[in-house]
């Protein structure tokens, strides 16, 4: 009897103690639902947990849930460098993946930027580019030219040189510098080894000795205009045979005059031109070796085999308006001079493929300028 009793008193001590765990418990269970669910507001907004955990007992509670989603915001508040004066600016920059992208927004803003200069700085370079930009004094000229979404905050002092140098509009010296046209030709060049339809190579893009272009096939004699054997890649072979074949139903003789040159080719030709054309000649017309589209084996110089003047032929008045739909350009047209660094050579023709080539025929642009705007990472 004596241990039931005993046992009875304890049983009744356990319950009593768990039930007040059990309050507590629930209590922390309220207090928790209360507090995710303060959470989702933020969560649900777009915020990390992390960020809403700290707007969540910040001050600007209220403030985050007028702005709603956003996601400079966020990385502000994920960050140690968070600064409650620039709050309402992080609101208004331009959101970039940077890691120190608000410890560089508070330098920039430190430095007297506007909210839209700091957007467009961090939306205008690397990482590295910011961080190094934020080194410097404030500029200021930004705008005019930073204001195209290809030009590059690194390039900014080439920018301002060249403009001053040469007294060209702000879109021409973005368009030139990114080019490195303000770099001597031939010196400087960057070099580009992997083979692609959109490859450029010019003056400021070099081909090295070695490289030889993907699938390069024999044209057959009847696309070709002499007896010596052209090679060019496969699929822009393909391209020019079908172009040869449209216009031939036309009643036009389209034909492949030379496509792929080598380097030690590109070296022949240009000593065969200087014997009889002289240097002069030779530095308007004939690309130095390893600067040649031509070692692309994308290259095709066409003609027509009733005339012996292209640009006068008919077959020239078909092909200008039809090879984007082969997608091929016309290379080096007289409007592109300044751009190209060579002057007008009709029979040249460049194949890109065809949605480039629609484009720069449609916005009569060289591919240059094409490659800047959109192929130039
Ligand atoms: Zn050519």
């Amino acid at each position: 009897m004596k241990t039931k009793k005993v046992k009875l008193k304890l049983k009744q001590g356990v319950i009593k103690k768990l039930k007040i765990i059990g309050v507590i418990l629930g209590v922390l269970l309220v207090a928790y639902m209360f507090y995710c669910k303060q959470l989702s507001q933020f969560t649900e907004l777009g915020y990390s947990r992390e960020a809403s955990k700290k707007i969540l007992f910040s001050e600007h509670k209220e403030y985050i849930l007028t702005v709603k989603e956003n996601k400079t915001l966020n990385a502000a508040f994920e960050s140690e460098d968070f600064k409650d004066k620039y709050l309402k600016n992080y609101a208004k920059i331009s959101f970039v993946d940077h890691k120190s992208l608000i410890k560089n927004i508070n330098k920039l803003l430190e430095k007297g930027y506007s909210n839209s200069d700091v957007s467009i700085i961090l939306t205008h370079g690397s990482e590295e580019d910011v961080i190094e930009f934020t080194k410097r004094e404030r500029v200021r000229y930004l705008e005019e030219f930073l204001d195209f979404p290809y030009a590059k905050i690194k390039y900014y002092d080439r920018y301002i040189a060249y403009t001053d140098e040469t007294g060209e509009d702000e879109k021409t010296t973005v368009i030139h510098v990114n080019l490195n046209m303000d770099k001597k030709e031939y010196e400087d060049a960057v070099t580009e080894d992997v083979f692609s339809y959109d490859m450029l190579v010019n003056k400021f893009h070099y081909l090295e000795e070695e490289f030889i272009p993907n699938d390069l096939i024999e044209i057959s004699e009847e696309y070709r205009g002499g007896t010596e054997v052209v090679l060019a890649n496969r699929t822009a072979v393909n391209a020019v045979i079908q172009m040869i074949e449209s216009a031939s139903i036309d009643g036009l003789e389209l034909v492949v005059n030379s496509s792929y040159r080598s380097h030690a080719d590109q070296i022949e030709i240009a000593e065969f031109y200087r014997k009889w054309y002289g240097d002069n000649y030779v530095e308007n017309y004939i690309a130095k070796p390893g600067y040649s589209e031509h070692q692309t084996g994308l290259a095709f110089d066409m003609g027509s085999k009733k005339s012996k003047t292209f640009a006068d032929s008919k077959e020239y008045e078909w092909i200008i308006k039809n090879a984007h739909k082969y997608g091929f350009i016309a290379r080096f047209t007289k409007r592109g001079q300044s751009i190209t660094g060579y002057r007008s050579e009709p029979a040249h023709f460049r194949y890109v493929g065809k949605e480039i080539a629609e484009y720069i025929y449609k916005h009569n642009i060289t591919f240059e300028e094409y490659y800047v705007m959109f192929l130039d990472k």
